[in-house]
């Protein structure tokens, strides 16, 4: 055993060692390709090695890396911030930048708070989140998580924030039926705030669809403008978690475009750097910025690398080259090719449940009985052993287990980056394909099927 090194994610298990990546390819070390069907952690939006972000880094880091956010202000920060407000719906005009996808929520939970007080009112601090969500690894996004395994051992720690429940049709946690439903999961919105009380609570966070908690769990038509209207009628903000789902991810710019809402707060963080640099941030509207301006005038957060010019450099050219190549459009299009890829290989193989998301957020949900959407029992780790089938087979994706409460479930990601195209989509069905043949002779050998 080695007496120092990196803590991996799980200890002392072998990890390849990455060479380099070239679009949607990764190689390791001894010469395997890998496709990234996941986008790393749905990060890698622009594809891998991209010359123009390599220049971009080199130009702003020899001009200048870093500065204090108190101190200066930089070109390359700014020209962010104006083109995020100008590609954010409503009035999301303005940015804080962090690092990650859970300071940007902590950030959104900061800020929700201080927009009350900044009014004198001091008892709206609750933010309502919704069961089978993740919203950060930190211990205020934790708090704001409805993500069962990542709770597990730090419950007494965690806020008492409320959840309500999701809406995830297919494993329906009000046991009911949609439309018949009348949208049961937006009304439980309603009694927890009643419960509550909304003089209580400052906000509601969502991701518009959920991700690495359910794989990919897309909401019925309707759900989000019914939240929207309870929110809006008990003074509560809405927080969209655009981590995962915003910047072209789902064949929008940001996913709450797909409903038409406009969110008070939205966070931002994996494709905004397309994992070029770690970056973050969370945008805030008009509104609530003219209340902190008429108050205390400081947001009170921040972090020693907030808005550095390199990383904001790195994003700004990201973007560009999105604009340039038109990956919105792209993962629009080839979302709707591989969505119905997917389609064919859910007739083909009866434990995939259902397929699901939008663009190139796409999520299988594996169960062991069809008809009754009876998951696999946690012990035979189903999803586990598909995605190191992928694995082995030179396919990447993405496990979405572990965050819904109440039954085991099997969930996988698979989201390549914007750029893929059809043959590439074609290229990573057959070994998605190949490795659910494995799986399934594996099920049948081992009595589990
Ligand atoms: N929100 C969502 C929706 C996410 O998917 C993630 C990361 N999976 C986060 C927040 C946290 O981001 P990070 O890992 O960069 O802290």
């Amino acid at each position: 055993m080695d007496k120092s090194g990196i803590i991996k994610p799980v200890l002392d298990a072998s990890y390849p060692m990455i060479s380099h990546g070239k679009g949607i390819y990764l190689y390791d070390t001894d010469g395997k390709r890998y496709i990234d069907g996941s986008s790393g952690a749905i990060t890698a939006n622009i594809g891998h090695g991209v010359e123009e972000i390599a220049d971009a880094m080199e130009k702003q880091a020899k001009q200048i890396a870093f500065v204090y956010r108190s101190h200066f202000t930089s070109a390359p920060a700014e020209r962010l911030a104006n083109k995020l407000a100008s590609l954010a719906p409503g009035n999301l005009n303005w940015t804080f930048f962090v690092n990650s996808g859970s300071e940007a929520t902590e950030t959104a939970l900061k800020v929700a708070i201080q927009y009350f007080q900044e009014q004198g009112i001091r008892t709206k601090t609750k933010i309502i989140s919704r069961w089978t969500s993740y919203h950060g690894i930190t211990l205020g996004a934790l708090s704001m998580s409805g993500h069962a395994l990542r709770r597990e051992r730090f419950s007494a720690l965690l806020e008492d924030f409320p959840a309500v429940a999701a809406p995830y049709c297919y494993h329906c946690p009000l046991k009911k039926t949609y439309p018949g439903c009348g949208l049961a999961c937006g009304n439980d919105l309603e009694r927890a705030i009643q419960e509550i009380g909304a003089e209580n609570i400052a906000a509601f966070i969502f991701e518009p669809i959920v991700g690495a908690a359910g794989g990919a769990v897309t909401p019925p038509p309707g759900y989000y403008e019914k939240i929207k209207e309870i929110c809006d009628r008990h003074n509560i903000l809405t927080i969209a978690d655009e981590v995962m789902t915003g910047m072209g991810r789902t064949g929008k710019m940001f996913a709450v475009e797909h409903w038409g809402i406009e969110p008070d707060i939205m966070t931002l963080g994996k494709g905004m750097s397309a994992g070029y640099t770690p970056m973050a941030a969370t945008m805030v509207s008009d509104r609530i910025i003219n209340v902190i301006r008429k108050g205390s005038k400081i947001v009170m957060s921040g972090h020693t690398f907030s808005a550095n010019p390199l990383s904001a450099a790195v994003c700004g050219e990201v973007i560009d080259y999105m604009e340039k190549h038109e990956l919105v459009r792209n993962a629009e299009e080839q979302g709707k090719k591989l969505m119905a890829s997917l389609q064919d290989l859910q007739k083909k193989y009866p434990i995939i449940g259902e397929v699901r998301g939008k663009g190139l957020l796409c999520g299988l949900e594996l169960v062991s009985d069809l008809p009754t959407r009876v998951p696999f029992s946690a012990t035979h780790r189903v999803g586990e052993t598909l995605i190191s089938l992928c694995f082995k087979n030179g396919l990447v994706i993405y496990p979405a287990f572990g965050g819904v409460t109440g039954f085991e479930g099997d969930s996988v990601l698979i989201s390549p980056p914007l750029t893929i195209t059809s043959f590439q989509i074609y290229e990573m069905l057959r070994i998605l394909e190949e490795s659910m043949e494995e799986l399934m002779n594996g099920l049948v050998s081992a009595g589990i099927l």
